[in-house]
């Protein structure tokens, strides 16, 4: 593990340390190497503005390492070897545990962003020292960092698998059925809701396989394998377009696998594989 979680507010900053530049949905990138984590005296000599908010993450080899949140407007120098990108553009090009740590980075400032005011009293918030919260200064409410929880599943029937196009899709794209977790919900009965709500399905015998961050803005995707048990392909048109069963070895274009939905089509393939 190259990245070890910490929380202590008290740590501020340091010339060697390392930091993520986030400026609004987007992060700091260096145009020659395309990297993403600089020494946070190369951000200072580079932007030449401080950030709004420094946010200490944990230790990335060793070494204290830092979200640096810039005012979302914040243009950057124009002679400057740095680009801002979104992260997504990012997936698959750098390294998972990096990915990871942008993501966690991007989240954070997302959370810093969207809770600058109390949503109870509009009094202003500050960040606290002890633990990571955003606490109203007029009325005390705290607010935690929010993460999303979706579940994403793919179903299995004999020796096909279920993929369906979203509207948001590329044209030909095809993945898993996920959606969000509803309050009071359990991710199983999520799952067997959005199968069924996407493409009047029913499921049975979930089985969960991993999670995945999907910093987008901040989500937590729970990934399952579920096994067909009745009903026919109706698929809602608003959200899906088209739905199919599809055999290993004619897959349509899929998510690339470094996603959970890439994951969760690869176990679908292994298994099928073994089964001959
Ligand atoms: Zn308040």
């Amino acid at each position: 593990m190259s990245f070890e979680p910490e929380f202590d507010g008290r740590i501020k900053a340091s010339g060697g340390d390392w930091a993520i530049g986030v400026i609004g949905s987007r992060l700091l990138m260096d145009q020659v190497d395309q990297a993403l984590l600089f020494r946070c005296a190369d951000l200072y000599d580079l932007v030449f503005q401080l950030p709004v908010e420094q946010l200490y993450l944990g230790r990335w080899q060793g070494t204290p390492c830092f979200a640096f949140i810039y005012s979302a407007d914040l243009e950057l120098p124009a002679d400057v070897p740095l680009a801002a990108a979104g992260l997504r553009s990012r997936l698959g090009l750098v390294d998972d545990e990096l990915f990871h740590l942008a993501g966690r980075a991007q989240q954070l400032a997302h959370w810093c962003e969207f809770h600058r005011c109390c949503g109870r009293c509009g009094g202003p918030t500050e960040l606290q020292l002890h633990e990571r919260v955003l606490a109203c200064s007029r009325c005390g409410a705290l607010y935690y960092p929010r993460v999303a929880p979706c579940v994403i599943g793919i179903v299995v029937r004999d020796r096909t698998c279920l993929l369906a196009h979203n509207v948001n899709f590329k044209d030909g794209l095809y993945s898993v059925i996920a959606g969000f977790i509803e309050p009071g919900e359990t991710a199983e009965q999520a799952l067997i809701r959005e199968i069924r709500e996407e493409t009047g399905l029913e499921v049975d015998q979930l089985e969960y396989i991993c999670s995945q961050p999907w910093p987008f803005p901040s989500q937590l995707m729970l990934g399952f394998v579920a096994r067909y048990k009745a009903g026919e392909i109706c698929v809602d048109d608003v959200e899906i377009t088209d739905a199919q069963w599809f055999a290993p070895d004619a897959l349509p274009a899929i998510p690339p696998p470094h996603t959970i939905s890439g994951k969760l089509i690869d176990i679908f393939l292994q298994r099928a594989s073994l089964q001959g």
